[in-house]
């Protein structure tokens, strides 16, 4: 293999990476690529990815093909440290370890038997690094017997964790880009339009399946007094505190949507009409009794709801969210502060 020639095709891994990035392949997908580009520069070499998880302290299964399962398996959710082989160290120090005979060397003593059965001799480990020198997950390049690392080798793997790097980072903006677009920034909970979206899919779940499913919309009282009185930023804190009111007294399956300035709506799946009006009812006790720490200040609120259950006839979202309006309406003009019910033509 000519230095020339292997320039070509790093040049080339390089290139395909950036393509497979921009075309949105899914990540697994990428590295699994960028692990096979090594193995085929450097034949007698197994390569595996791992990734530091959101926590920063345990790295998970990324890509490495050639590895048994049982290796990985063992490897998947390990916790970085000192001494927790040559990843695990790479990881926790942010720094390449070289480990060029597995059998003799105290970082691999706890894993010796593991690396014995899959039948591994060396592991050069490099950390994978964001632009900003946050460690990302490690690029490793093990050999079937003790190996010596070349500085030919030095190149090889930094190229590889650079090309990781670039990937990893990538697929982590997207995820955040997706996020904002997807969520209000105030309160985390869904947008009006992806609340919509997903209960819809809710929705033609019910046709499709039957049982139950309801919706419940609820406005804040003279939320604009709240915010003449205290000030906008605490009103801000008070539609935060709602958000996570329903966080914690709704269930998993419920969709919570901001789709107002003081509006939010749920839909519930598997639940009708009364029980439903049962949410509201704690929901709408738990807003009254809530309180955001302002100094001195002990700001109220309280919230107004309507509620509604799904029949055959409701063919979309919209349909539901006006009848729970309609009911909201009459919740405000009869005094605010309670529950009601949409009426069923
Ligand atoms: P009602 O009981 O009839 O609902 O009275 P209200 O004052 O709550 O209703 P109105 O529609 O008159 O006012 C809504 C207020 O909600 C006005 C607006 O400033 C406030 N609001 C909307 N979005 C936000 C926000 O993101 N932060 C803050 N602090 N206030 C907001
Ligand atoms: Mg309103
Ligand atoms: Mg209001």
């Amino acid at each position: 293999m000519t230095a020339h020639w292997q320039s070509e095709q790093r040049n080339r891994a390089h290139d395909d990476m950036l393509q497979m990035v921009a075309k949105g392949v899914p990540l697994s997908e990428i590295l699994n690529t960028i692990v096979k580009t090594i193995e085929f520069e450097e034949q007698t070499a197994q390569c595996s990815i791992l990734l530091l998880d959101e926590e920063g302290k345990h790295l998970l299964s990324g890509a490495a093909p050639s590895l048994p399962d049982f290796y990985n398996d063992a490897i998947n959710g390990i916790e970085i440290g000192m001494g927790v082989g040559s990843c695990g160290t790479a990881a926790y120090l942010g720094k390449r370890v070289i480990v060029e005979d597995i059998m003799n060397h105290d970082y691999w003593k706890p894993y010796s038997s593991l690396a014995q059965s899959a039948g591994l001799g060396s592991c050069w480990s490099e950390p994978i690094l964001s632009t900003e020198g946050k460690v990302l997950g490690t690029f490793a390049i093990y050999h079937s017997v003790a190996t010596k690392l070349l500085q030919s080798d030095i190149e090889r793997i930094s190229f590889a964790a650079n090309l990781a790097a670039i990937a990893i980072e990538n697929s982590k903006t997207r995820a955040e880009l997706e996020r904002r677009a997807y969520s209000d920034y105030l309160t985390g909970l869904p947008n009006r339009r992806y609340f919509i979206e997903e209960a819809e899919i809710e929705l033609s779940r019910f046709h499709r399946y039957g049982g139950e499913l309801s919706l419940i919309m609820f406005d804040i009282d003279r939320f604009k007094q709240v915010n003449d009185d205290y000030g906008h930023s605490i009103g801000d804190r008070v539609l935060q505190k709602i958000a996570d009111i329903c966080r914690v007294l709704l269930r998993d399956i419920d969709i919570i949507g901001r789709i107002g300035g003081e509006e939010f709506a749920i839909v519930l799946p598997q639940t009708d009409a009364e029980e439903a009006l049962h949410v509201a009812e704690r929901l709408r006790i738990a807003i009254s009794q809530a309180q955001v720490s302002v100094e001195e200040l002990q700001p109220r609120f309280t919230a107004s709801f309507g509620v509604v259950a799904a029949d055959k006839g409701t063919s979309e979202i919209d349909m539901l969210l006006n009848q729970a309006d309609t009911a909201l309406y009459e919740a405000k003009e009869s005094g605010r502060n309670r529950v009601c019910m949409a009426k069923k033509v």
